[in-house]
């Protein structure tokens, strides 16, 4: 019996997965996964980083990129990609495949919740030296207390160039008041937004300029040609394994650089290994984390424009366009909640996903998953050809339920979505925690949904 027999009475009808693996234990396979989905995270501390770790994969796949700016007539066969400052959008066109060919589109978000650096950043209070953080996204504060932060992103220097930043040192700490201090402090701790969570790095008073030259120093640049900058904090501690048989991961920004990973790698065997019967398409856009309305998120223009572009460069018509839309499937990839066994009740009691028993299929009427019942089957089907199990996910129905850019791509570009992702504990804290065996199952469900059905 599979994990997911043991847990779901639902499931015992689906006859497929009597033949899945038993064991919750992560073998080789899962384990060479994981350990490149680590790699992937650690050289990825902000969303303009999580770009250049899927452009350098994808370019050793023989992926090529495409500027917005340029000319693509006759330029986008094969693989190619774009990238828009934390957005990239990659995909491949099987050698003679018309115009029309329906797009099979893996979406995902780059960004995750963190603490980044406010535009004036150097302050001081009490003869400790500042930085100004805003917050980004739904950040349990709390989770960055007392961690060793690192920071990166982007720079933009007076000629309009850019040029990515990280400081992988303790650089600056959000210190936890003391509980002699705070005698209630577990009975829920308040901490505000502006007053509470500003990260100390030295002594002394406000010094104009300290924090950014001192980054410019570590990026070897000229602090004087920089005019502007995106940057912000890390934890750096690095990812990991954990439990009993290490059968669980522990890593910062699994939500949602697990999906992007996995999307990243079975784009890459769609091209290498499986001539794919549709194009497929890795659409993994910023600011998911905080509505997604912007040049680089998923309301914004960015994947009809392409995809639009793409089928054009090849000489297909408007209505070329239309049919390959039409026939599309996007699979929306993002982290999706495990049963806590601390709070089991604030879950729907016959939906417990766990970790290790495959990716989540997520299900909500009122549209904060775009999934409906042929979603559902078009990805059950995937999962069966690629021999990964899969489990239901919905909200219990007191309890708010979170989103994805399912039902913005579903709306935006009128293609049939579904949403699914891994499920994991601790989403949105500066460390999350998924099975180790799931990664490697999403990556595999995710080849088989692009290349085949
Ligand atoms: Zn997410």
């Amino acid at each position: 019996m599979s994990p997911t027999h043991d847990t779901h009475d639902t499931h015992d009808t689906h006859d497929t997965h009597d033949t899945h693996d038993t064991t919750v234990t992560p073998d080789a396979t899962d384990r060479s996964h994981g350990d490149d989905l680590l790699t992937f995270v650690t050289a990825s501390p902000s969303p303009y980083h999580v770009v250049a770790s899927a452009a350098q994969r994808l370019e050793k796949a023989g992926f090529e990129e495409l500027r917005a700016t340029d000319d693509w007539t006759n330029g986008a066969g094969g693989g190619r990609y774009v990238v828009r400052g934390g957005a990239l959008i990659a995909w491949y066109v099987p050698e003679g495949a018309p115009p029309r060919t329906p797009f099979r589109i893996i979406g995902a978000h780059t960004d995750s919740p963190n603490l980044r650096v406010k535009p004036a950043p150097d302050t001081s209070s009490a003869g400790w030296r500042q930085v100004a953080v805003e917050i980004y996204g739904g950040v349990p504060l709390n989770t960055w207390l007392d961690r060793d932060l690192g920071i990166s992103g982007r720079l933009t220097l007076r000629d309009g160039s850019t040029r990515l930043v990280r400081v992988d040192k303790p650089l600056l700490r959000v210190p936890q008041l003391a509980i002699h201090l705070d005698r209630t402090a577990n009975e829920g701790l308040a901490l505000d937004r502006q007053r509470h969570m500003a990260p100390l790095w030295g002594l002394g008073g406000t010094e104009p300029g300290a924090l950014l030259r001192r980054i410019a120093e570590e990026a070897d640049a000229d602090f004087a040609e920089i005019l502007g900058w995106d940057l912000m904090l890390h934890d750096i501690q690095p990812p990991g394994y954990l439990g009993a048989d290490e059968e669980f991961i522990v890593s910062p920004r699994l939500d949602n650089q697990i999906s992007v990973h996995a999307g990243v790698t079975a784009l890459v065997a769609a091209a290498t290994a499986r001539p794919p019967a549709h194009i497929p398409v890795l659409a993994a856009f910023d600011h998911e984390e905080v509505g997604s309305g912007s040049e680089s998120g998923a309301q914004g223009p960015l994947l009809e424009r392409v995809l639009g572009r793409g089928v054009a460069a090849r000489g297909g018509s408007a209505e070329d366009f239309n049919r390959a839309l039409a026939g599309a499937f996007c699979v929306s990839a993002d982290m999706s909640h495990a049963v806590h066994p601390n709070y089991a009740e604030r879950h729907d009691p016959d939906h417990h996903p766990l970790p290790n028993a495959g990716p989540v299929i997520k299900v909500n009427v009122n549209q904060r998953y775009a999934t409906d019942g042929t979603g559902v089957a078009a990805f059950a089907a995937a999962c069966e050809r690629a021999d990964v199990p899969w489990q239901p996910f919905v909200s219990h129905n007191a309890m708010p339920c979170g989103t994805s850019i399912g039902p913005i791509t579903a709306a935006r570009l009128g293609v049939a979505t579904v949403d699914v992702g891994v499920p994991g504990l601790s989403m949105h804290s500066a460390r999350e925690l998924c099975g180790a065996r799931d990664p490697g199952l999403l990556a595999r469900a995710l080849t088989h949904f692009v290349t085949s059905g």
